[in-house]
């Protein structure tokens, strides 16, 4: 790939890390940022001039939780449509989860996986490995040939660890690595066959709920394992004003906690279930106002680090049954900037704050380069029309799987462009794949 140089004009450049909120100009050379400025510059005889004017210029958004489905699952997802997907909603880089078919527990997956995103070469693909072999909960996977396969994380998500020594010995090992281990936190006692969340809404239902301590306790038990371990514990999609007020109060003691949020969990309520929607089942599941309202604030307050999406594609069979039969999740990397936004419009979080969480944080959580814009720093940047007004269209994702329950609803503010290494993957609603 030849060497490029690119001169954004004029865009108002948000980078949290550095307290930059201003008009500046950013020139990109060789796939990294090479100058941020606040006066015009004169763009080399070689650059490529993007006119920025009117346009946010943004650190590429980095998304700590993505399900590919590659390998076994590719009529859901494919390492490629994911990427599209991806990119399209501003991540220039995602991390995937490893409940593939195989699980990624080994080299080989994870080689698998990298092999995949590099001939798509649209984002950037972190890989999360398995902490039990297979996801069953039972044997450890090995950690430390994960780690030289690249992996950033360990996760069994879609599963919690419910074998309380054994998650113990994952945290003690995990610090050898320093590698945050993900947890997807369930009691599965606690959650039995439930479908949605314990409330007036399940009452009406007739559906079986999931009481908020199935995970507020397994959140509890893993914060005392993780004060015993001194390791890093990184808590996936925050549903409950319970796990909320542990998760600060373990920051505040100076545990070594991460955690993250969905933009549906801190849009919607359990009442979206309405009459039994199957786009609004996933786990864990929508809450009630009060947690949206815990969530909302502990995004803004730096209780909960990252936006993440939990993107979950599904097809059709899985989605179009009873609500009690259906599968868990909805797709997120194409309406989650939107989503953001619509926080912020409504008060819940500052802009900078927004755009902290969706790259400066998740690039934090788990060491990731990216998610800043200073000279030096990889140029994968996000270019946001802030004003555009435009109508989720699921028939039109880039991801191979349509469920999401946001069908329909008017956001404001598209991705324009998204870059990255310096090169642009994404404008004006296409993907531009090369092979490398
Ligand atoms: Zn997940």
């Amino acid at each position: 790939m030849k060497p490029t140089t690119v001169l954004l004009r004029r865009g108002r450049v948000i980078d949290p890390r550095h307290g930059v909120d201003g008009v500046r100009d950013v020139l990109v050379r060789d796939g990294v940022v090479a100058q941020v400025s606040e006066a015009p510059l004169d763009a080399p005889p070689d650059a490529q001039v993007v006119d920025a004017q009117g346009r946010w210029v943004l650190p590429g958004f980095i998304d700590l939780h993505v399900h590919l489905r590659e390998p076994g699952e590719e009529g859901k997802e494919t390492v490629l449509t994911g990427s599209r997907s991806a990119v399209a909603g501003g991540f220039t880089a995602v991390v995937a989860m490893p409940n593939t078919k195989p699980v990624n527990d080994s080299v080989l997956v994870s080689e698998y996986v990298k092999a995949k995103a590099r001939e798509a070469g649209l984002c950037r693909v972190y890989l999360a490995g398995a902490i039990t072999k297979g996801l069953q909960g039972e044997g450890m996977a090995e950690m430390g040939a994960l780690v030289a396969a690249g992996c950033v994380c360990i996760t069994d998500d879609g599963r919690p660890v419910m074998n309380a020594g054994l998650m113990r010995r994952a945290l003690q090992y995990a610090t050898q690595f320093d590698l945050p281990v993900m947890v997807h936190e369930e009691d599965l006692t606690l959650s039995g066959k439930g479908v949605m969340h314990e409330g007036a809404t399940s009452t009406r239902l007739g559906l079986i709920g999931i009481p908020p301590s199935a995970e507020v306790a397994m959140v509890a038990r893993d914060l005392v394992l993780l004060e015993e371990t001194r390791g890093r514990l990184h808590v996936a999609h925050v549903s409950c004003e319970g796990s909320v007020r542990l998760i600060r109060e373990a920051k505040r003691r100076g545990l070594r906690v991460t955690a993250e949020a969905t933009p549906h969990h801190f849009t919607l309520e359990d009442e979206a279930v309405g009459d039994y929607d199957t786009h609004a089942r996933m786990n864990p599941p929508l809450r009630t106002r009060q947690d949206v309202l815990a969530v909302r604030e502990a995004l803004a307050d730096g209780t909960i680090d990252a936006i993440a999406t939990d993107h979950a594609p599904h097809g059709v069979l899985e989605k179009q049954v009873e609500f009690d039969k259906a599968w868990n999740g909805v797709v997120g990397l194409e309406t989650a900037l939107g989503l953001t936004l619509a926080a912020v419009r409504e008060g819940a979080l500052s802009l900078t704050r927004a755009v902290a969480l969706l790259s400066d944080g998740p690039a934090r959580a788990f060491g990731l380069p990216g998610g800043h814009l200073a000279v030096g720093a990889p140029a994968d940047i996000t270019v946001v029309e802030p004003d555009v007004e435009w109508t989720v269209d699921a028939t039109r994702f880039f991801s191979r799987s349509r469920n999401t329950p946001f069908h329909g609803r008017r956001l404001t503010g598209r991705v324009a462009q998204t870059w990255v290494g310096g090169r642009l993957v994404f404008e004006n609603g296409q993907t531009k794949e090369s092979r490398s």
